[in-house]
């Protein structure tokens, strides 16, 4: 069984505020070095449960920001690594090499979802995707593109809102809620030891299950809305996309893949300035 591991950070159980997981600015390295090491704890759980569930190949892929967070010398010795950017499938680079399932650790809800840890899709210039018509997040998005590669969602971590989110699009998905927000920027969560357990626990019992991937619909159509109109300006420049509106863009393609790569030059081009 071969299994594949996207890590965030925003999920992760402590996380509430981005001076704890902001890997640039020097004000924050004390925070961050210590929330780092929690988020190479939780990825470590979930090699833990796979293995447990009868993993022969681990792949864990670093998902956060600059994508060099977790501690290569704490990685559990079953797993590869992926570290580093910019990767051509980012979250999920390397997913097309075929595994079995995918989990999804540490991941946060969609821009503008209320009482949600550190709400955001990708960056704060995004307001919000549509895909086909429904609002998506990274836990949507990605869903959707192991789903053009055949693999399955099994797990989704993070906190009560995200695992909403991903119950509401992947039938037969295991959450594990390490955390609930009382404000975007404030949380309950369970003590990172017992958000360890949860998680081992969790991988373990859904990989003894089947899961079906999500299989977006061919072709798809993706729609992006902006803060502002210069984001747009830029994110338009993608040959084949349309401008529906002085904020927004929209991309069709009949191959999903191909989709992905139109919404990472979206966001991309947008942050020009
Ligand atoms: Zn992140």
């Amino acid at each position: 069984m071969r299994i594949y591991i996207s890590v965030d950070m925003e999920g992760i159980a402590g996380v509430v505020h981005e001076d704890q997981t902001n890997p640039v600015d020097p004000r924050c390295a004390a925070e961050y070095a210590r929330f780092r090491k929690l988020m190479t704890g939780e990825a470590n759980a979930a090699v833990e449960g796979a293995l447990a569930a009868g993993a022969t190949q681990v792949v864990v892929n670093d998902s956060h920001w600059d994508m060099r967070n977790l501690l290569p010398e704490e990685l559990h010795e079953a797993a590869e690594l992926l570290s580093g950017g910019p990767k051509r499938l980012s979250m999920l680079e390397g997913i097309e090499r075929g595994f079995d399932a995918a989990l999804f650790i540490g991941y946060h809800a969609r821009a503008g979802t209320p009482r949600a840890v550190l709400d955001h899709t990708i960056m704060d210039a995004v307001r919000d995707v549509r895909l086909n018509g429904r609002s998506m997040g990274e836990v949507g998005l990605n869903a959707a593109l192991a789903g053009a590669y055949g693999v399955p969602v099994a797990v989704v971590s993070g906190d009560r809102a995200t695992a909403e989110e991903a119950r509401a699009l992947l039938d037969g998905v295991e959450t594990v809620i390490v955390k609930e927000a009382v404000s975007r920027h404030a949380a309950r969560s369970v003590a990172p030891a017992v958000a360890r357990r949860l998680i081992r626990d969790g991988v373990a019992t859904a990989l003894g299950r089947p899961h079906s991937p999500l299989s977006p619909a061919s072709p798809s159509t993706i729609e992006v809305d902006f803060t502002f109109s210069y984001q747009a300006d830029y994110a338009e420049l993608v040959p084949g996309s349309s401008r529906p509106g002085p904020v927004t863009v929209r991309y069709t393609h009949a191959d999903f893949c191909e989709l992905f790569r139109a919404w990472r030059a979206f966001y991309n081009l947008a942050r020009a300035e």
